[in-house]
């Protein structure tokens, strides 16, 4: 019989890890709060209308793009057709200008030069970086744990980063915002940082989501972000995992051996107590605030899996005035 786990929380990030461990011969069960599985990763339907509040871009989208076959083992790809959106972005300014960021760089670049030819050289760099950035492969830095990795992993990692040096070092610290003010055009100025919905981003993250979008990597996965979650969840139970619904987790209990402390199990709200090899807390933002504090002295929070963050609107429209 396997080691066992606990997780915490249903959301991807959890659900993806009871799928590894029951794959890797753990027995493991997942606590989650809420009645449904999914976290963030929901929908919702009103009058016969689907409300996705989640994914707009899934980084792993096409075949043999790095993420692809994770999701393949998770269960979420199977039979599901990907929408591939041309434009990440419509912005239109009160006098009906419209800025669009289409994810493909060639387009993008004649249509930002025509709205504003004296700004060409900055369109160029940004435009080319794109390209460059289409090949990247985010997933190159998440392959294993870096406890885990040897000199051979780290030269491999190394090369397979090369290429990336320069322009990431040119475009991780500038943030969409501070880009744009580098626009000559003031609606460029004004709409290009509204692009990504989120000012601040760094430019390198977002010039990863227009190249991976432009790579066929990034895409819409149909029918919503619940029955991509609902997906993971079949694939958990088929490999004969538990979830247990409206079950908070109140505390992780902690053990203390020889002077070490090791997370040994979880309390409920309900008071009730479920022990363990190992506890994987998967919870967000909010949960986290209201686990860590109880296992302060604990092993603290490890991820197994997480979904790539990429927010982002396809064929979205902003607009002002
Ligand atoms: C509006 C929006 C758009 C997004 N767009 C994209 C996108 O386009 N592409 C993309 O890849 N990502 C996107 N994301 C991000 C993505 O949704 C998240 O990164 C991902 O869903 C996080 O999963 P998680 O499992 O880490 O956390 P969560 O989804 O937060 O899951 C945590 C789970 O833990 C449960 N929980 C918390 N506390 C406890 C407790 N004490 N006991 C038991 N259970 C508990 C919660 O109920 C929840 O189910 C978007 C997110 C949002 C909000």
């Amino acid at each position: 019989m396997g080691k066992s786990v606990i997780i915490i929380g249903a959301g991807i990030a959890g659900l993806a890890a009871g799928c590894y461990a029951q794959m890797n011969g753990y027995r493991s069960q997942i606590f989650e709060m809420h009645d449904l599985p999914g976290g963030l990763c929901t929908a919702w339907e009103r009058r016969g209308y689907v409300f996705d509040g989640c994914i707009h871009t899934l980084l792993g989208a096409g075949p043999g793009q790095p993420y692809h076959r994770m999701w393949e083992e998770l269960g979420a790809l199977q039979g599901r057709r990907m929408i591939h959106h041309e434009e990440l972005m419509r912005v239109i300014g009160p006098d009906g200008r419209t800025f669009i960021a289409y994810a493909d760089p060639d387009q993008l670049e004649r249509h930002t030069k025509m709205l504003s030819p004296a700004d060409a050289r900055l369109i160029e760099s940004f435009c080319a970086a794109i390209r460059r950035f289409a090949a990247f492969d985010l997933s190159a830095t998440q392959i294993k744990p870096r406890s885990l990795m040897g000199p051979g992993d780290w030269a491999a990692f190394g090369m397979k980063m090369l290429p990336f040096v320069g322009p990431l070092a040119k475009w991780a610290l500038v943030s969409a915002e501070d880009f744009a003010a580098r626009f000559r055009d003031p609606f460029l100025r004004r709409a290009f940082p509204k692009v990504f919905g989120w000012p601040e981003i760094p430019m390198m993250a977002a010039i990863s989501i227009l190249g991976a979008m432009h790579a066929g990597n990034a895409a819409f996965p149909a029918g919503a972000s619940l029955e991509f979650a609902r997906a993971l969840e079949r694939r958990y139970l088929a490999l004969g995992g538990e979830i247990h619904t409206k079950a908070q987790v109140e505390r992780i209990l902690v053990e203390r051996q020889g002077g070490r402390a090791r997370a040994a199990g979880v309390r409920l709200y309900s008071n009730d107590e479920h022990r363990a090899d190992t506890v994987i807390s998967a919870v967000d933002a909010a949960g986290r605030s209201s686990t860590c504090w109880m296992a302060s002295s604990s092993t603290g929070r490890s991820r197994a899996a997480t979904t790539a963050i990429c927010r982002s609107t396809a064929s979205s429209r902003f607009r002002w005035g």
